[in-house]
């Protein structure tokens, strides 16, 4: 059917009632009108393109009107933010609508970001300005179509009613979609207040709706810590392997599901610095990019210590967080590998350690890097010229352009170059592209939101090679400042 009927709109994690949620309506804003939609995500979704145009839609994901039968609400959670406990957080400017079936069978809970006050707001006004919203959407779609688990984004929504952060700005939310949100943070939450009880039904409702495999385990809280700690590494293997920066990595932030979630000062690197700290409220670089791996452990770290009372005994806990570094390595290596285009993970890791290394010392652009190695190898591997044109030094990895060419002889996956165009992306929305669609848009030019969005969400196409969008960032792209404020 073309518009979500009141019978679809199931509670998910609501269901398990008010010690976990409170109920609430959104704060409607003034006169809200569409910035974006994603195609792809209303098509996943089966939300018909002529229904969301309409006043009704617009309505509904402005948080001006609810479905009928919905009952929206804001869960708890708690968490360690930068490493010190925060004690208690929550959604407080998401509101969970419920679920809607998609195109797969699955259950995605749809959240509007940006819908006023909740409980959890704390001294925040509940609210998410146009930029971090404009920011959020982009990404969250281009990394569904980089095959990154991720939070989706079905739409962006806006008003002039401002919101004061460092300048007055105005409002927008962003209709994020998940199986669940349910983050790291909502089990310390209970794990913090010796709530033994509710750790318990959070738990089991996550193995019941989101692990069923983990049921028959001997230990199933053991065996839900060690799938989490499994999907984290595969999930962080691949942020390494795209050069993405998640900027706030507290582990309200999170996901049991390991979906990259939260898009705040986010970036996809230009230069490879492998010390690179995206976020400029970071002032210590706990979440430069060559940490997020170790960060990521820490935090499973938290979360094996809020399933203890559940997992029994800590060697049982320790053991499930602990598969986390093998399969991190192995992950992280089959990542490199197709980027490669190289069948063989032990060939690809030889060649990595010098290729970071002087793609490091000669600042050359990570994203651009590979789509280049990849376009010369589908070219037929006679020229590497346009990957030189990327290095301080032209000739700094010309012994490694032999090393390379040896191992696509012996390891090279069928039809190399064409796979490497599948692995290695011609567009990521680095920063300074979602600056240029800010900057439009904080002017009334919504436009470049959706272009970038549409060549983010098409980002192997070998028709984006010529574009800009595929070129180098201009100089000013590495004054661009994010931080938390969002
Ligand atoms: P973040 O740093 O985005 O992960 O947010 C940390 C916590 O602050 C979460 O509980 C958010 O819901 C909350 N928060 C962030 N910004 C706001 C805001 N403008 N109003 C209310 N709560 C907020
Ligand atoms: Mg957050
Ligand atoms: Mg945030």
């Amino acid at each position: 059917s073309p518009t979500p009927s009141h019978s679809h709109w199931q509670p998910g994690l609501g269901a398990l009632g008010e010690a976990f949620v409170t109920f609430l309506n959104p704060v409607p804003l003034t006169r809200p009108h569409w910035i974006a939609h994603s195609p792809a995500a209303a098509d996943y979704l089966g939300l018909d393109e002529a229904w969301l145009a309409q006043e009704d839609a617009l309505k509904l994901f402005s948080g001006n009107a609810l479905p009928e039968g919905a009952r929206p609400w804001a869960s708890v959670y708690s968490g360690h933010q930068f490493g010190v406990w925060a004690g208690q957080l929550g959604d407080g400017r998401a509101l969970t609508l419920g679920t809607l079936p998609a195109a797969d069978g699955t259950l995605q809970e749809i959240q509007l970001k940006g819908s006023g006050l909740t409980p959890y707001s704390r001294m925040g006004d509940g609210r998410a300005v146009l930029r971090s919203s404009i920011r959020e959407f982009i990404a969250s779609e281009a990394m569904q179509a980089l095959g990154i688990p991720t939070t989706r984004a079905l739409c962006l929504t806006g008003s002039r009613d401002p919101v004061y952060r460092e300048q007055v700005e105005t409002a927008a939310v962003v209709t994020r979609f998940a199986p669940s949100f349910i983050r790291f943070g909502h089990f310390e939450h209970f794990a913090s207040r010796q709530q033994d009880i509710p750790l318990r039904t959070l738990a089991d409702y996550v193995i019941g709706q989101h692990y069923p495999h983990c049921r028959q385990a001997p230990n199933p809280y053991a065996a839900l810590l060690r799938a989490v700690a499994e999907g984290t590494a595969d999930l962080i293997a691949q942020w390494q392997a795209i050069g993405f920066c998640h900027g706030v990595m507290n582990t309200d932030n999170m996901s049991m599901l390991a979906l990259t979630i939260d898009y705040g000062p986010y970036q996809f690197l230009d230069a490879y610095d492998p010390g690179h700290i995206c976020n400029h409220s970071d002032e210590r670089g706990r979440y430069a990019y060559d940490r997020q791996p170790d960060v990521a452990y820490w935090n499973l770290y938290a979360l094996g210590q809020a399933l203890l009372p559940l997992i029994g005994e800590v060697d049982d806990a320790k053991a499930a967080v602990d598969v986390y570094p093998t399969r991190l390595a192995e992950s992280q290596a089959a990542c490199w590998a197709a980027k490669l285009g190289l069948q063989d993970s032990t060939a690809a890791s030889e060649l990595m350690q010098p290729l970071l290394m002087q793609l490091s010392v000669n600042q050359a652009d990570f994203t651009l890097f590979w789509r280049r190695l990849s376009l010369a190898v589908a070219e037929g591997r006679s020229s590497f010229d346009g990957v030189r044109d990327l290095l301080m030094r032209r000739d700094a990895l010309d012994s490694w352009f032999t090393d390379y060419l040896r191992a696509l002889d012996e390891h090279g996956l069928p039809d190399t170059g064409a796979a490497m165009l599948r692995a290695n992306p011609a567009v990521v929305p680095r920063n300074y592209l979602c600056q240029n669609a800010i900057a439009a848009a904080e002017k009334g030019d919504f436009s470049e939101v959706r272009n970038l969005l549409e060549a983010c969400t098409t980002p192997y196409d070998t028709r984006w090679d010529t574009h800009a969008y595929a070129g180098l960032p201009p100089d000013w792209a590495s004054g661009i400042c994010v931080s938390c404020s969002s």
